[in-house]
């Protein structure tokens, strides 16, 4: 299997959230990259390659055109205004407050385009989302082009990043756009399966209208994990996509036993609605050691999740998006990669 990796993710760094009342150093940083790239090398997966550049174009389609140029923006804005440390929002016009006026000022443009304080800017941040964009997008095209699957080893990762929203680490949504990209290319129907711990409340968002696009999520249930706000079992999806969404929200301390019966559901589920290609949302904070999630995968269960998946048959776009157990990230993502390779 191809992986696609761009060294340009790594300008994406020193970025804060805040953090149980604390500006802290984000948890989302370079060396989860560098640890599954070694990871990838290690187990010989195959070649790793440079993404191909990319227009914005798939960007500008699944997000709103505004959200993409303010993307390219932000950080020059913020240094205009005189600041120099890392970028982050704290205004957003939630309930009561208008969303229909776009302001001026950067600081304000920060809330405006997001819907949590989770996603800094720094000076390399443009550089990394678009790369990590382009990851996505030629894996895409290498699937389409015949191969069984490909691995965009990107980030950062992108799937709570909403239509116009960046929020959790997220800015472009990745996987959203590989499975825009399949579409082109020809797939009638696309099913993006997202096994992060979170659930992918971008993704869903953006295709929640939409039969041509499935999207099934495993993931903690919002009453406790983040975002909250999203993610619950009765969200089926609207309108042409009644249907086509499936959420699997579990509870904290979910182990394989549970977790298994949730992707055999999903996987039944991608199954049912005549997909024709998948992209698969491959978060491995679910795995026991992970420090700001709740499940008990072991490492040992990761090839199985592969394997399974590779049983649906399907062309596969694997999209690098959370784990944050930096030194068991790499040999749970080769993991399922190798499963799949193996099944
Ligand atoms: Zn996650």
């Amino acid at each position: 299997m191809k992986s696609v990796h761009s060294p340009l993710h790594a300008g994406h760094a020193g970025q804060t959230e805040l953090v149980a009342g604390r500006i802290l150093p984000g948890f989302e940083r370079p060396e989860r990259a560098e640890f599954v790239r070694a990871a990838v090398e290690r187990a010989g997966l195959g070649p790793i390659l440079e993404p191909t550049p990319q227009t914005l174009d798939v960007a500008r389609r699944v997000h709103r055109p505004d959200y993409v140029d303010f993307l390219r923006q932000a950080w020059d804005l913020w240094v205009t205004a005189g600041n120099d440390g890392p970028a982050l929002p704290f205004v957003w016009p939630t309930r009561g407050l208008r969303d229909d006026l776009r302001p001026e000022k950067i600081s304000a443009l920060l809330g405006f385009y997001a819907f949590d304080g989770g996603s800094a800017f720094v000076a390399g941040t443009w550089g990394a989302i678009e790369s990590s964009y382009a990851c996505a997008l030629t894996a895409a095209d290498i699937v389409a082009a015949g191969e069984r699957a490909a691995f965009a080893l990107a980030r950062p990762p992108g799937h709570h990043a909403g239509r116009r929203t960046a929020g959790g680490y997220c800015y472009l949504n990745n996987a959203a756009c590989a499975a825009e990209r399949l579409r082109d290319r020809g797939a009638k129907r696309v099913a993006v399966l997202d096994v992060d711990f979170h659930h992918g409340n971008g993704t869903q968002e953006i295709f929640w209208t939409r039969a041509d696009v499935a999207v099934v999520n495993l993931h903690g249930d919002p009453a406790t994990e983040y975002p909250y706000f999203l993610g619950a079992a009765d969200e089926i999806g609207a309108g042409p996509g009644e249907g086509y969404n499936l959420n699997l929200p579990m509870p904290p301390g979910t182990d394989w036993a549970v977790w298994s019966e949730a992707l055999e559901r999903g996987c039944r589920h991608i199954a049912e609605v005549g997909a024709e290609a998948l992209v698969v949302s491959l978060g491995v904070d679910t795995y026991e050691g992970d420090p700001i999630s709740h499940f008990r995968l072991k490492t040992a269960d990761y090839p199985a999740i592969g394997a399974r998946i590779a049983r649906l048959g399907l062309p596969t776009v694997f999209v690098l998006e959370g784990g944050y157990a930096v030194a068991a990230i790499g040999d749970n993502v080769t993991g399922v990669l190798t499963g799949f390779e193996c099944a």
